[in-house]
């Protein structure tokens, strides 16, 4: 395909300005899917995006277009939302020339709809700013357009105002991303060179890697090689993603599309590698920096029997998703784990919620914590960790004060955008506004322990502020006390700090008889609340002599 006639570009957006919406229209529009009613969020594959409504994963798809009587080739690649997925935004853009910003016209411009603008502009990318959503009784895209200006800095006259939903002025977007996204600069005489810009995971094939070609073209049969890795495959499948994968014999320059190359091992296929022929290196494209984990959580089977079923299926999500990071991990109660590093909560609950619903997997999740770090007193201590300031990922393992000089806390420098009239929103704002890294602080950390009957519930270890420590173990208590149905015998809930309790609840006794219930000969009644309450004991996780249902980790967790 002549390389004047591709356009590789991106969608991005604020959640729900309709960057999904929009993408399926594309797809109608160059006939690359069906019109019908049930082609929503054709590109939001995962059963995970589909029930939250949002996009996890980006995507690509190639379209084919008419324009003055040409045929164009247009890449697009759909992308996350939320901050917690901007690594993924970051990749796809590395792919594009240009993106479409979609800016809802009645919310107007908000925090992600900057994020991802200086994502774009970074990238030195054409930005076409796309006005959604102007069927609504509230649109107010004059409005919108002047935020664009003033915010941006790009003239009014550059925006296009569109209803995504009912494909007003959809053709429009297409004409002008041909029209101003400049085509890709590759040169199909050079050599191949590709970059890896994301990988899933086939189950039957191994490692789909999605790759756009900067150079050169690549044919099935082929020897690549990765520069990074230094590793090298044979090309047994290509082609492009229209968005289901169709093969062809070969890929060219400007072209995005996927290879399968015999890539088993997780680990090959190295997000920001870059790719060439064997025995025709070529100077590396500059790779990506590697996602930051900001939040870490222990990870266990909820039975041990499980534990290498599980182990398969963290490594292939984990390919999916390369922003994860993953520790072997092992604790006395659980047995063997993992520690996970996530970009942030919301991260780590499409990540859980992945793994049970596209493998089937049950687990237990320790409490989520930043990395802290400890600078260390005593000369011991340092001998056994060869380091004299430690990084501690899990709760458990923190040192205790007197061992340590001091601790720090990992500090994000957060940028707030927004109108005076929402000082008071702010707050709540902060959990969606971007940040960066900031270093490490002085801080006053605390560890507490939960004990039930006398047995330390590992899990639930919590490193918090000094200040915070009576506070949270109290609640944290009592919403133990909540999550743990009664037993046959009293439980005594407690928090502590060291060997000093700060905090007790009392689980009394009660003897749990549902077929109290169910009074006659109701058998079959009878065999399945049976059925139910030994289902549900599979659910449980005995702690000394209590049993605790497995979700009520995650619901002392989670409402903090
Ligand atoms: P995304 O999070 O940016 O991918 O947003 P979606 O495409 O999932 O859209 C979010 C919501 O906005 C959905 O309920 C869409 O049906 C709705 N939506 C998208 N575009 C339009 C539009 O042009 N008009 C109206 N009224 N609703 C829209
Ligand atoms: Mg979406």
């Amino acid at each position: 395909f002549p390389v004047d006639r591709i356009r590789n570009f991106s969608i991005i957006a604020h959640i729900d300005h309709g960057k999904s919406t929009l993408a399926d229209r594309l797809l109608e529009m160059t006939g690359a899917i069906a019109k019908t009613e049930r082609n929503k969020q054709v590109l939001d594959k995962l059963q995970v995006e589909r029930e939250r409504g949002i996009t996890v994963k980006a995507q690509t798809a190639s379209l084919f277009y008419q324009h003055r009587g040409q045929t164009y080739l247009l890449n697009l690649i759909d992308t996350p939302g939320h901050v917690d997925f901007s690594y993924e935004v970051s990749r796809s853009l590395s792919a594009c020339q240009g993106v479409l910003l979609i800016v809802d016209a009645n919310q107007g411009i908000q925090a992600q709809t900057v994020a991802n603008f200086y994502l774009a502009f970074e990238a030195q990318l054409t930005i076409i700013p796309v006005i959604n959503k102007i069927d609504l009784k509230n649109a107010d895209p004059d409005r919108v357009e002047k935020q664009i200006e003033k915010i941006f800095d790009i003239p009014k006259e550059e925006c296009v105002r569109i209803s995504a939903k009912f494909g007003t002025n959809v053709d429009q977007v297409l004409q002008e991303v041909v029209k101003r996204i400049p085509p890709p600069t590759a040169k199909v005489e050079e050599p191949f060179k590709a970059l890896l810009f994301d990988s899933t995971f086939d189950h039957y094939r191994g490692v789909v890697a999605n790759i756009a070609l900067f150079g050169g073209y690549v044919t099935k049969g082929d020897r690549i090689v990765s520069a990074h890795l230094g590793k090298m495959y044979e090309v047994n499948e290509l082609g492009v993603l229209r968005p289901d994968e169709q093969p062809t014999e070969r890929l060219y320059a400007g072209q995005v599309g996927y290879v399968i190359a015999g890539m088993k091992d997780v680990k090959d296929a190295q997000i920001g590698d870059t790719l060439y022929l064997h025995k025709h290196p070529v100077e590396p494209l500059p790779g990506f920096s590697p996602a930051k984990s900001m939040v870490f959580a222990g990870m266990y089977p909820t039975d041990q029997s499980e534990y290498t079923a599980l182990r398969r299926a963290v490594e292939k999500l984990a390919l999916n998703d390369s922003s994860v990071t993953v520790q072997r991990d092992n604790s006395l109660a659980l047995g063997a784990g993992w520690r996970l590093g996530f970009l942030g909560l919301l991260h780590m609950e499409v990540f859980i919620q992945r793994l049970e619903q596209e493998y089937n997997a049950t687990v237990i999740i320790t409490a989520p914590t930043v990395p802290y770090k400890a600078v260390l007193a005593s000369p011991k201590l340092i001998k056994e960790y060869r380091e004299e300031v430690v990084t501690i990922i899990n709760p458990a393992q923190f040192p205790e004060k007197s061992q340590v000089v001091e601790y720090q806390e990992p500090m994000v420098m957060g940028t707030i955008i927004a109108p005076d009239e929402f000082t008071g929103k702010i707050m709540s704002l902060c959990l969606l506004c971007n940040r960066h890294d900031a270093g490490y602080q002085l801080a006053e950390l605390i560890k507490i322990e939960f004990l039930l009957n006398g047995k330390p519930v590992e899990e639930l270890t919590t490193v918090v502020h000094k200040d915070r420590a009576y506070s949270t173990g109290k609640a944290m208590c009592e919403r133990l006390k909540e999550s743990i149905p009664r037993q046959m015998f009293e439980i005594a809930v407690q928090a502590a700090i060291g060997s000093k309790v700060i905090a007790r609840e009392t689980i009394k006794a009660y003897r749990k008889n549902v077929l109290a219930k169910c009074y006659g000969g109701d058998i079959t009644r009878k065999m399945k609340l049976l059925k139910k309450q030994a289902e549900g004991k599979k659910r449980m996780r005995l702690i000394g002599n209590v049993e605790v249902p497995k979700d009520a980790f995650m619901n002392v967790l989670k409402r903090k």
